[in-house]
């Protein structure tokens, strides 16, 4: 996602990571595997290639995640780092502007350590070109003078762990991807995840909160931790002010009203896509970047934010002809499939 649409998106349901988060989110995230919850089949994986490197005394085969934002793909870099007991270096793909940048961070990196790069497909051709011969070699060519007299020598590394982690798989390069020994895509969660993630953020966080409560938050948590996290924390602030400060059923209903959320998990702007779907596109296909541009979104907020969900839950498909709005959506927003579409547009 592009620093503006990020910047854009600050809504309450967003799994898009928040700036001003930073200190509860670090406080919330899982540190040991033992803590992070669901994702078994990945965990059970993981935990298999830590031991067998740590018995080997090798530093970890290069490891690739993907999926939708706030589901713990940097969460998981940081775990692999205090697993295998060794330090934990993160930069995003599009602060490596140059080489230079890539090769400071490369030969200053500690034997076995982790380093974990966000939203890997935003990297620079030049500054992925030399992480191939990181990650394959341990090695990085690097050009020393300029012009003619220019010449490049090879610089030797230590043995790293390249953590890449992207929203978009998609658009990863083929030699890229295929230097990553391990690769997993993770899931949203399950109710039943969501709402133990929900009871361990409680704990840590120190509020109390009943089952229905954290059922119903769980459900409109988008099967996202870092969404269930921060609908946890408003209804903490709603329990405080306007109660005794125990979250309850009463308290979260109130809650989620007042942020606008449906019972589905769905907030405003989910509603307009597929309102705007429907009613300016009689439920579509509609293109991507047209159907952005009418709810005054980026398209990358629309593709890597918004839609995952939305198609997840089946109110949105993805066709090769563009975005339609399925009969579970006309049924949510209590719109009439044939009417509409008999209708044409009803702008
Ligand atoms: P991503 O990198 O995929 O966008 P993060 O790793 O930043 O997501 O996770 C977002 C937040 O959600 C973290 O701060 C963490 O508290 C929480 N979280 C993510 N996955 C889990 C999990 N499996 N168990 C508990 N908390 C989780």
């Amino acid at each position: 996602m592009s620093d503006k649409a990020k910047e854009e998106d600050k809504r309450i349901n967003s799994p898009v990571y928040n700036d001003s988060e930073d200190v509860e989110e670090t406080t919330l995230r899982p540190k040991y595997l033992k803590e992070f919850v669901g994702q078994d089949k990945l965990k059970e994986n993981l935990s298999v290639f830590i031991t067998a490197s740590k018995q080997r005394n090798e530093s970890l085969d290069h490891v690739f995640f993907s999926g939708p934002p706030g589901l713990g793909k940097t969460t998981l870099a940081g775990i692999i780092a205090n697993e295998m007991g060794v330090q934990f270096r993160a930069t995003s793909a599009p602060a490596l502007e140059k080489p230079g940048d890539l090769a400071a961070i490369l030969t200053s990196i500690g034997e076995k350590n982790i380093f974990f790069i966000d939203e890997i497909h935003r990297l620079k051709a030049v500054v992925e070109e030399m992480l191939y011969s990181a990650m394959e070699d341990f090695e990085i060519d690097v050009v020393i003078g300029q012009g003619p007299g220019a010449r490049s020598i090879k610089i030797p590394i230590a043995p790293f762990t390249l953590v890449g982690a992207t929203t978009k798989a998609g658009l990863v390069s083929s030699p890229l991807y295929s230097r990553f020994g391990i690769t997993a895509r993770l899931n949203f969660y399950t109710l039943k995840d969501i709402k133990r993630i929900i009871y361990r953020s409680a704990k840590i966080l120190n509020v109390s909160i009943d089952e229905k409560s954290a059922s119903l938050i769980a459900k409109c948590s988008r099967g996202t931790p870092r969404v269930a996290n921060r609908l946890l924390r408003r209804m903490r602030d709603f329990a405080q002010v306007w109660g005794n400060g125990e979250i309850n059923t009463a308290i979260v209903s109130r809650g989620l009203k007042s942020l606008e959320i449906d019972k589905a998990g769905l907030d405003r702007l989910d509603r307009d896509i597929l309102k705007t779907i429907i009613q300016k596109y009689n439920g579509g296909p509609v293109g991507s970047e047209t159907l952005a541009i009418s709810i005054g979104e980026a398209v990358d907020t629309l593709e890597d934010v918004y839609e995952p969900y939305l198609i997840q839950i089946g109110y949105l498909k993805r066709t090769p002809r563009g975005r339609m709005a399925t009969e579970h959506a006309y049924n949510h927003l209590g719109m009439d499939i044939l009417k509409d579409r008999e209708q044409g547009s009803l702008f």
